[in-house]
């Protein structure tokens, strides 16, 4: 979306009518308003487009239709916590990168026999999947992932200790998450892209669309993360175009979550807010 483009009534999001990436945004170009995908600006990934009209309200019908195709996009998390067990306890772990899946026994290898399978994944390399399994998807789509240098990683892992954070958020920076993830802090991972789901439980990682500020399954355990966090770092990272309006709208909620977790914390923990929450760009 270019800089053209203005966003409506973001209070209201989940009100508006949902593509497969959540709640889409109500825009505004010139006198034109309406509904599109939060996510994509990409029309090829996510062609939803709905004419806004004063004073006409979206029949109860269509909006249903609409959150029920979404819904019907997600893998229930039982089945997600089911297949992770499988990979983990699986001792011969392949993965095909043409079907994005685990080839967990011999038998099923045979319909992947044309494409470019992985092979001997041992336990350590599930723990950094984007380093050691998964393509990083691409810039063009509305998932841009970018894998930061050494450097980054050292500067963040320095900032981390010169300023005590007990817990990092990272959203939208999974190979940031990766580097971190054998520290002994309090860490979540909140990114659009749900293979992270194959190898995170729900306590690592939720499925997020930052830009509609929606989580696609039960928010709890973001809560619970928050609720534990007294020194809390979120870095973030939002995809080349992204609008800034809807990313700081975002933050703005976060850290409203994070007030709001503050009341059954301990008081200490309330009186360093908003200094306790640093809030990171990577653009
Ligand atoms: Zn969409
Ligand atoms: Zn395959």
């Amino acid at each position: 979306m270019s800089s053209n483009y203005d966003v409506i009534d973001l209070e209201n999001i989940n009100q508006n009518p949902y593509c497969n990436h959540g709640p889409t945004i109500l825009f505004k170009n010139k006198d034109k308003l309406f509904y599109a995908c939060s996510a994509c600006r990409d029309h090829k990934l996510c062609n939803f487009y709905l004419k806004y009209e004063e004073g006409k309200k979206i029949s109860q019908e269509k909006y249903d239709f609409w959150l029920d195709q979404f819904k019907s996009t997600l893998i229930p998390i039982e089945d997600q916590n089911k297949k992770r067990k499988e990979i983990i306890n699986s001792k011969n772990k392949r993965y095909c990168h043409n079907c994005n899946e685990f080839i967990l026994n011999s038998e099923s290898l045979k319909k992947h026999s044309d494409h470019f399978v992985l092979e001997k994944i041992t336990d350590e390399m599930l723990k950094k999947p984007l380093q050691n399994i998964l393509n990083p998807i691409e810039k063009n789509s509305s998932n841009a992932q970018f894998v930061f240098d050494d450097q980054t990683n050292l500067f963040i892992q320095n900032h981390i200790k010169k300023f005590e954070y007990d817990s990092v958020l990272c959203i939208g920076t999974p190979s940031i998450f990766e580097n971190l993830i054998d520290s002994n802090i309090n860490l979540m991972l909140l990114d659009i892209d749900d293979r992270f789901m194959m190898f995170y439980d729900e306590n690592r990682y939720q499925k997020f669309n930052m830009f509609n500020n929606y989580f696609f399954y039960d928010k709890k355990k973001y809560e619970l993360f928050l609720a534990k966090a007294k020194n809390l770092l979120v870095i973030i990272d939002p995809p080349y175009g992204g609008m800034v309006k809807l990313i700081s709208n975002t933050i703005n909620t976060i850290m409203k979550d994070k007030e709001d977790g503050n009341f059954s914390s301990p008081m200490g923990i309330r009186k360093n807010f908003p200094q306790a929450l640093k809030i990171f760009y990577y653009d």
